[in-house]
């Protein structure tokens, strides 16, 4: 997002919110054929037999809505895969709705389940469309900082931050843009708080099958969190089908209901022939689910690597496709600035992270590189920073 033109037409509410910075960054390395490793999406094609499995919907006539909850096949798989990694049972037909990706699940939570005034608390540095969702909703977003490397935060500031205004949590572990895996103890700190609240915590797992260090805990799985916990995830990052759009939601059943009663009336549905594509992803074996993991280490330490010889500071990350960066060193303090020159210096795209962040001193001078690409993309990008970037 940056700062948007003041547009008399645009409701108030949404007024802070310009253009997606993934929107303006992808653009921008198109414009200048520099390697974007900004967005986050893979440059890579996910398994053929998912992209098969589409392509055979396609051609065998699933064309038309599928049901509103989504098609059974693909809700049956999800319910599987909540049991088979992190043993949660959830009934199919009245505790999974399919979404069109996550996106559209995390906003129909926000304008279900948030009435206007409300507060929702997350941690920032945040997922973009966090900000957007909780204002759609006419919310108030109340943050709680990662800080440092290690993207720590304080109890005393995340207690601190709940009112009687505070209606739920939105929480992303593994986390965008840190790299950040919550551990159990964090996320017990989050439940205990959110149960002595009454709060409902809504979870946003999107990259649960990219980590590197740590393990990924849902927060559904916790004592007594089932019941009180939104779980989303999409198919997008684990299959690298990130334009298909295929996201869902897990949650008892008048939580779901509630869900629903939005997103039936912003999209009804969406991606039929694509929700038989990501059943069929599911249910892959568990070489599939390691391999990913293990592909997308080996490219972050890449880049990491290729990072800290080019002579940034390299915060510590245990999964998704991103790294975040400090600029400092290489003589540079402004994240904005840094990246719209970036393409021009070395022919490379990245995000400044301040987007992320409410407290924009605190991200200034950071920056986010995705990793998600290519082992000779993400080399050549290598070489082009350090040859571009002598302070
Ligand atoms: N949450 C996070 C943390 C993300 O990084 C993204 C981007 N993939 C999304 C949600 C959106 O997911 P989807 O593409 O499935 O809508
Ligand atoms: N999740 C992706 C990222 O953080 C971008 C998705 C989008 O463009 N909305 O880069």
């Amino acid at each position: 997002m940056t700062m948007p033109d003041p547009n008399p037409h645009l409701v108030k509410r949404l007024h802070e919110f310009g253009a997606s910075i993934f929107a303006e960054m992808s653009a921008l390395a198109v414009r200048t054929g520099s390697i974007n490793l900004g967005q986050g999406f893979p440059d890579t094609d996910g398994p053929t037999e998912v992209l098969d499995a589409a392509v055979e919907a396609i051609r065998g006539g699933k064309n038309q809505y599928p049901p509103g909850i989504g098609i059974p096949e693909l809700r049956h798989a999800v319910a599987s895969h909540q049991r088979r990694f992190y043993d949660l049972e959830y009934d199919p037909d009245t505790e999974v709705l399919i979404t069109a990706g996550a996106t559209e699940a995390i906003a129909s939570s926000m304008l279900s389940l948030c009435e206007a005034g409300d507060e929702v608390v997350c941690f920032e540095p945040y997922y973009d469309s966090y900000a957007a969702a909780i204002a759609l909703a006419g919310g108030r977003r109340v943050t709680v900082q990662l800080r440092g490397p290690d993207s720590r935060f304080s109890p005393e500031e995340f207690e601190a931050a709940l009112s009687p205004h505070t209606r739920l949590i939105l929480l992303n572990t593994p986390h965008n843009p840190t790299g950040k895996v919550f551990s159990r103890e964090e996320l017990e700190f989050v439940a205990d708080l959110a149960m002595r609240h009454d709060l409902l915590v809504v979870t946003d797992e999107v990259y649960e099958h990219l980590i590197f260090e740590g393990e990924h805990i849902p927060m559904a799985t916790l004592p007594g969190m089932r019941d009180r916990t939104v779980t989303i995830s999409s198919g997008g990052k684990t299959f690298s089908a990130t334009g298909w759009k295929i996201g869902w939601v897990c949650a008892k059943p008048d939580l779901t209901t509630a869900v629903r009663t939005s997103k039936q009336f912003i999209t009804y549905v969406s991606g039929g022939p694509f929700q038989y594509a990501i059943a069929k992803g599911l249910a892959l074996g568990d070489d599939y689910f390691k391999r990913i993991a293990a592909e997308m280490r080996a490219k972050s330490d890449m880049l990491s690597n290729g990072l800290k010889e080019a002579g940034f500071e390299v915060w510590r990350s245990m999964g998704t496709y991103y790294l975040t960066t400090r600029i400092e060193a290489l003589g540079h303090t402004d994240g904005v600035d840094f990246c719209w020159t970036l393409p021009e210096l070395c022919g490379v795209v990245a995000v400044p992270s301040v987007v992320f962040y409410d407290d924009k001193q605190a991200g200034k001078s950071l920056v986010r590189f995705a990793c998600c690409k290519r082992d000779e993309m993400l080399k050549e990008a290598c070489r082009r920073l350090a040859g571009g970037l002598q302070a």
